[in-house]
C-alpha cells in the first residue's frame, strides 16, 4: 500500500476516472484554478492593503498572522505566518527544502515547481542562479534572503510596490500582484509593463 498521500491521490483519480465518475480535464480545471486564481487572490489582497495601510503593513510584518487573521485568512496550513518585505536592498525568496510546506489560506495549492527536487534544493545553494530562470536578474548590491518554510512558519514575500501606481485603490492594485511574486520568484511590473 503506498503511504505517499501524492500516490494515494494519484490512485483515487486513476479510479474515478476509470468509472467515469470525474472528467481528467475538469479536474486540471479546479487545480488550476485554485494554483492561480482563487488561492493567491488572499495573498494579493493582503499585500494591496499593506501597501496602502502603513498601520496595517506594521501589523503584519511585526505579527503576520494576527494582522492576516484580521483579513479572515488564516487556517490550515496558515497558522503561523510571517511576512518578509522586499526592499530595494533585499530580495526575498521562499522554499521548503524539506518537502512543500505552503501557506494555503493565503496563497492556495503550491505549483508543481515548488514541490520540486530541483527547485527544493537549488533554492538555497543558488538562489540567483534560480532566480535567473524565473527571469528574474537582481542587481550584485541586492542581498537574497531564503526563506525554508516549514510545518510550523509559513512565509509569504510582500513584494514592492510597481512604480507608477500611486492612483491605483487596494482592489486594482491587488490585482497587480501575483503568487510568484509572493513567493519571491517575480517581481511585479507596473500596469504599463515596466517592471
Ligand atoms: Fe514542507
Amino acid at each position: 500500500m503506498p503511504s505517499d498521500p501524492a500516490l494515494r491521490v494519484k490512485a483515487l483519480e486513476s479510479l474515478l476516472v476509470e468509472k467515469g465518475l470525474v472528467d481528467p480535464a475538469a479536474l486540471d480545471a479546479i487545480i488550476d484554478a485554485y494554483e492561480h486564481k482563487i488561492g493567491p487572490r488572499n495573498g494579493a489582497k493582503v499585500v494591496a492593503r499593506a501597501w496602502t495601510d502603513e498601520a496595517f503593513k506594521q501589523r503584519l510584518l511585526q505579527d503576520a498572522s494576527a494582522a492576516i487573521g484580521e483579513m479572515g485568512f488564516l487556517g490550515r496550513q496558515g497558522e503561523h505566518m510571517v511576512v518578509v518585505e522586499n526592499t530595494e536592498q533585499v530580495h526575498n525568496l521562499v522554499v521548503c527544502t524539506l518537502c512543500s510546506c505552503y501557506p494555503w489560506p493565503v496563497l492556495g495549492l503550491p505549483p508543481v515547481w515548488y514541490k520540486s527536487d530541483a527547485y527544493r534544493s537549488r533554492a538555497v545553494i543558488d538562489p540567483r542562479g534560480v532566480l535567473r530562470e524565473f527571469g528574474l536578474e537582481l542587481d550584485a548590491a541586492v542581498e537574497v534572503r531564503v526563506w525554508d518554510s516549514t510545518a510550523e512558519i509559513r512565509y509569504l514575500v510582500l513584494p514592492q510596490r510597481p512604480a507608477g501606481t500611486e492612483h491605483l485603490s487596494a482592489d486594482e492594485l491587488a490585482d497587480l500582484v501575483t503568487r510568484d511574486a509572493m513567493i519571491g520568484v517575480q517581481r511585479l511590473a507596473a500596469p504599463g509593463g515596466r517592471s
